[in-house]
């Protein structure tokens, strides 16, 4: 009865898209090991190198102190805890926001808000690039789901022209796309949004800490706080944490303690983590000067490569994919690199559209100048061979 799982993986492993991790026996940082080879890390999240930061990590032991492990229950039963409303206050003072309302992860923030903001009588407009816990919050909805073309605000703009049968309009979007490294024009959809009367939601996954003077993220660069009605972002990437969180008005935030089901029926995240993540928000409200130098090596990446014929983005993000098109390309790139000391991953289909597999490289404070032309210099070495071969 069960044989459908041997089959079903080996076919994705005919078709080189079999996911397998490696276990990275060091802390986050520029430098981890793997299998004991000592590599340069060019594939995590941790923006800011936060994630094994002195202070954070004394910030979560001094919590273990006070508080212990665990949160015991859910946030509303017995599980709230003066770390987690700290974190709220800090996080929507930096997004400007009235409130703010934690999540265990990122992805149980999204699978949350969607469905508690519509419904079966309401639709969804997501870009199709969206990250894969919007389209699955999305899809849990029960809304009807209209997908527009990445970045297409034409698109946009005449799907919404035709919502008007709908309850409530909802448009979704990255601010930063995760695989791609490219930006959303949040400007164009906060005014469709106000003039077809839609609400909208951002996933500032990869802005927050990124982007903004005090690294609220792509709204703040924008200078679009108050017109995006449901800001959601992580504590585990730039904040080098776990955790996800929604900013907005203080009615958004009472409307989600009673509906959002995942978060009313999950354990509140460790007092621990939520210590760590204050210390995080802090860190990053002053971290404009790492900012700053963190878009000049991304930039500087994305140039380089343009300059030798591959296609990265314009946009200036830490995210910097390499788009190799076939799937078994992707791992023996990855492979190629990962014996020359980077730790860089390939991302296949399903993850990404079929075609367009890729490298998917991120830069972070943490690398050195050195560091960033030895990768450029490595890709550009592969690429050659690649064309000679
Ligand atoms: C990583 C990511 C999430 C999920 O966040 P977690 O805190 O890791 O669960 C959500 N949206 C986007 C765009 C992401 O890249």
């Amino acid at each position: 009865m069960m044989d459908f799982l041997e089959r079903s993986l080996s076919q994705i492993d005919q078709e080189h898209r079999r996911r397998r991790w490696q276990t990275c026996d060091a802390p986050q940082g520029r430098w981890v090991t793997v299998n004991g080879q000592r590599l340069l890390n060019f594939c995590s999240n941790d923006y800011l190198g936060l994630a094994n930061d002195e202070r954070l990590k004394k910030a979560a032991k001094d919590a273990i102190s006070r508080r212990g492990l665990g949160s015991g229950s859910a946030r509303l039963v017995c599980g709230t805890m003066p770390e987690h409303v700290t974190l709220e206050k800090q996080i929507s003072a930096l997004k400007q926001t009235e409130a703010c309302l934690l999540f265990s992860t990122g992805y149980m923030a999204n699978i949350g808000v969607i469905p508690s903001l519509v419904g079966r009588e309401d639709v969804v407009l997501a870009d199709k690039w969206n990250h894969a816990c919007l389209v699955d919050g999305a899809l849990l909805s029960r809304a009807t789901v209209k997908r527009y073309a990445h970045r297409d605000m034409t698109m946009l703009k005449s799907v919404l022209a035709k919502s008007g049968r709908y309850r409530r309009r909802l448009i979704v979007t990255d601010s930063v796309f995760s695989m791609d490294g490219d930006c959303a024009p949040l400007d164009d959809i906060v005014m469709l949004a106000e003039k077809y009367d839609a609400m909208v939601m951002v996933d500032e996954a990869h802005g927050f800490g990124v982007f903004g003077d005090r690294g609220a993220g792509l709204v703040e660069k924008m200078g679009l706080q108050g017109r995006v009605h449901v800001q959601m972002g992580t504590l585990s990437k730039a904040a080098g944490c776990l955790g996800g969180y929604v900013a907005g008005s203080q009615v958004l935030i009472d409307y989600l303690v009673n509906h959002a089901r995942s978060f009313v029926y999950t354990t509140g995240m460790p007092p621990s983590v939520a210590a760590a993540a204050c210390e995080a928000v802090r860190i990053i409200e002053k971290s404009s000067d790492s900012r700053r130098e963190l878009q000049k090596k991304a930039n500087f990446l994305k140039q380089g490569l343009q300059g030798e014929g591959f296609e990265p983005s314009d946009h200036v993000t830490p995210i910097v994919p390499v788009i190799v098109k076939d799937s078994a390309h992707a791992l023996s790139w990855a492979a190629a690199l990962k014996e020359q000391g980077f730790w860089v991953q390939a991302i296949r289909p399903p993850t990404v559209p079929e075609g367009t597999a890729r490298l998917r490289i991120t830069v972070t404070a943490q690398h050195t100048w050195h560091d960033v032309e030895r990768l450029l210099d490595a890709l550009i070495k592969l690429r050659s061979q690649q064309c000679h071969t």
